[in-house]
């Protein structure tokens, strides 16, 4: 191994395998999770992988152990360019020697980069794809030792995923030019679909694959019905998450700039992060939001790949995710430190109805929509379960689970009803607006026969006269409306047209002949609150009271030596680390030490300081 490469304190223990040597000594940290060891050893051992892990899984260690262990220099390809500098200060900081190559930088800032390489000065060079079709950059690296390739973000190259990069297209060539080299592609995205698609992309056929569990047990799944989704947004961050980082997801650049500034009236500093803003923007807002503490970004899906902040406490969506992978990978942005954090959705019909009309217009052709119609009935039926929402992810994923404990449907076990009656009652309504089918009816109106309402429209088309006119007394306008986004997300019931005009499906038949039973999730009454029990979050991030005083003054210690370093504060220290130190208050050096996540260079940078910090 090249122990010449890290500032030592100590000289490793023969008896220690390089790779856990390695693990302690740099990182600070005590054992591999998971699979981690396993898949270290075989890249080490020079084989190819391909590791499916959730976010916060661990997967950067998979491939910076083998880096530091191997001879050479570990080569990751990466498409967050923006995120290249705070991943190689991450890297700084423990020792590790990192560098970067992408087009933010000028000729002489890459060729002192490749002048590093060159005389094998790096244990670890980021490359964005685009980078390996120059023939320049593929000539610099024939000239130099390379440990290993790191695909990170692997999912990229899946073409019909969610996040497809066409530069990823051009990894498979890696294999060609150095076949020894061993290839670790990582992803966070793991249908069975996917999986496939990248091994053969990659032409990683042959790799090991290594599946971790899915599981993100620290994260609270929540699916809330959306009445007044600002309001409810505002309530679940004033109740639980106080001065928490997060992130809330919308679907429209309006709608982020909208709720940020909601958000910040309300007492709650917010920044928006979508495409349409120009590029300084956007950089300063995601930098803010990694640098300081308990900010909240308001973003669309542009925001959040590669984001590796530990403490984020919370993920909101106020719309409806397209997809289930998609969705996973946004929460998965919560709690990458596995302290608890929620993920909380408010979904309801208008989502339902404008994801309905979104597939219908969308571009493309047949295929392209059914399979945007397949993602979006599986994202339905996570939202509609009356299940563990945790056993029905990772069914997803094709792995099995027990009922969580730690979703809202465990924690508050939702009523189902028998449904057939009511869905019979809409789906006749919906059968005789269908014969005028030169009109367009919406929802609305059809919950306004149901409830025998004489407005204006009802009174002009003369449907107070329909069989089906205000036979519906027995539901309120939202249970109508929740019935109505139950049958849309079975399938009994879709949308057409740019103005959402409901219409009957195949299986609308058989419930209106009486050869199908109907189940729905009863609407909660009012709109939904934590019925004040204090949130797992709160109650696991609760520290001794001696110790709150101490974390607080480690924190303040922490954000004045990251903002004079220019990084992260979590470069420095993670939360979890400095609540161990507060919690456990040690007394000297070697003490320090064995704080899970101080390695040997932060202890000998920062040790004295957190020491005195302690003391004062
Ligand atoms: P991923 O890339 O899979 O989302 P990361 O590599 O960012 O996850 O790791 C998530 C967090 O877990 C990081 O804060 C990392 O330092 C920490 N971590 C990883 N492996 C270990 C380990 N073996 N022991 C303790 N902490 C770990
Ligand atoms: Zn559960």
């Amino acid at each position: 191994m090249r122990a010449h490469r890290i500032a030592r304190v100590t000289l490793p223990d023969t008896a220690t395998p390089a790779t856990v040597d390695t693990l302690r000594r740099v990182f600070g940290y005590d054992a591999f999770r998971g699979n981690q060891q396993e898949i270290i050893d075989h890249v080490v051992g020079g084989g190819d992988a391909l590791v499916l892990m959730p976010t916060g899984g661990g997967k950067s260690l998979c491939y910076q152990i083998p880096a530091l262990v191997r001879d050479g220099v570990g080569i990751v390809v990466s498409p967050l360019i923006a995120l290249m500098q705070d991943q190689v200060d991450a890297l700084t900081a423990l020792g590790v020697r990192a560098g970067f190559l992408n087009s933010t930088q000028d000729f002489e800032q890459r060729r002192e980069v490749e002048a590093a390489f060159l005389a094998g000065d790096l244990d670890l060079l980021y490359l964005a794809p685009e980078r390996l079709k120059v023939e320049s950059t593929l000539r610099l690296l024939d000239r130099g030792t390379i440990a290993l390739f790191a695909i990170d973000e692997a999912h990229c190259v899946a073409q019909w995923g969610h996040d497809f990069r066409p530069d990823y297209l051009a990894l498979s060539a890696l294999h060609e030019r150095w076949p020894t080299v061993p290839r670790i592609a990582l992803t966070a995205t793991a249908t069975e679909a996917t999986r496939k698609e990248i091994a053969t992309r990659l032409n990683l056929d042959d790799a090991r694959q290594f599946v971790s569990s899915f599981d993100r047990p620290n994260i609270q799944y929540r699916i809330v019905a959306k009445n007044r989704p600002e309001q409810q947004l505002l309530e679940l961050l004033t109740t639980e998450h106080k001065g928490d980082a997060g992130i809330v997801y919308c679907l429209s650049r309006n709608s982020t700039e909208r709720t940020a500034a909601f958000l910040t009236q309300n007492g709650i500093e917010a920044l928006p992060y979508h495409a349409g803003l120009d590029a300084r923007t956007r950089a300063a807002n995601q930098s803010r939001f990694l640098r300081e503490d308990g900010l909240v970004v308001v973003a669309t899906i542009a925001f959040g790949m590669g984001i590796d902040k530990p403490d984020v406490r919370f993920v909101a969506h106020l719309d409806l995710p397209k997809s289930v992978e998609g969705y996973y990978q946004e929460t998965g942005r919560a709690g990458r430190d596995g302290l608890a954090s929620t993920a909380w959705l408010a979904y309801g019909l208008q989502d339902v109805v404008q994801q309905r009309k979104m597939i219908a217009t969308s571009e493309g052709g047949d295929a392209h929509r059914r399979r945007l119609g397949v993602h979006l009935d599986a994202m339905l039926a996570l939202c509609e379960t009356v299940e563990c929402r945790r056993v029905q992810l990772l069914n997803y994923f094709g792995q099995q689970g027990e009922p969580c404990g730690n979703c809202d449907t465990c924690l508050a076990p939702p009523e189902s009803w028998d449904g057939t009656v009511a869905a019979q009652k809409v789906l006749s309504a919906v059968f005789r607006l269908d014969r005028e089918r030169r009109q367009k009816f919406g929802v609305g109106h059809v919950v306004d026969i149901l409830l025998g309402r004489t407005t204006a429209k009802v009174t002009q088309f003369n449907h107070e006269s329909l069989t089906v006119f205000g036979v519906g007394a027995e539901l309120s306008e939202p249970e109508w409306r929740g019935v109505v986004r139950q049958l849309l997300a079975q399938g009994l019931l879709t949308v057409e047209g740019d103005h959402g005009t409901l219409v009957l499906t195949d299986a609308s038949a058989d419930v209106l002949g009486r050869k199908r039973e109907v189940r729905l999730r009863h609407e909660p009454k009012r709109a939904t609150r934590s019925s004040g029990r204090k949130s797992a979050a709160a109650a696991q991030a609760e520290l001794p009271d001696e110790a709150k005083p101490v974390f607080e003054r480690l924190r303040s210690w922490r954000a004045a030596t990251a903002k004079e370093q220019g990084v992260p504060a979590y470069v420095i220290f993670h939360d979890a680390t400095l609540r161990q130190i507060a919690t456990e208050s040690p007394a000297t050096l070697a003490a320090l030490g064995s704080v899970s996540g101080v390695g040997e260079n932060k202890l000998a940078k920062y040790g004295q300081q957190i020491l005195d910090t302690l003391a004062a």
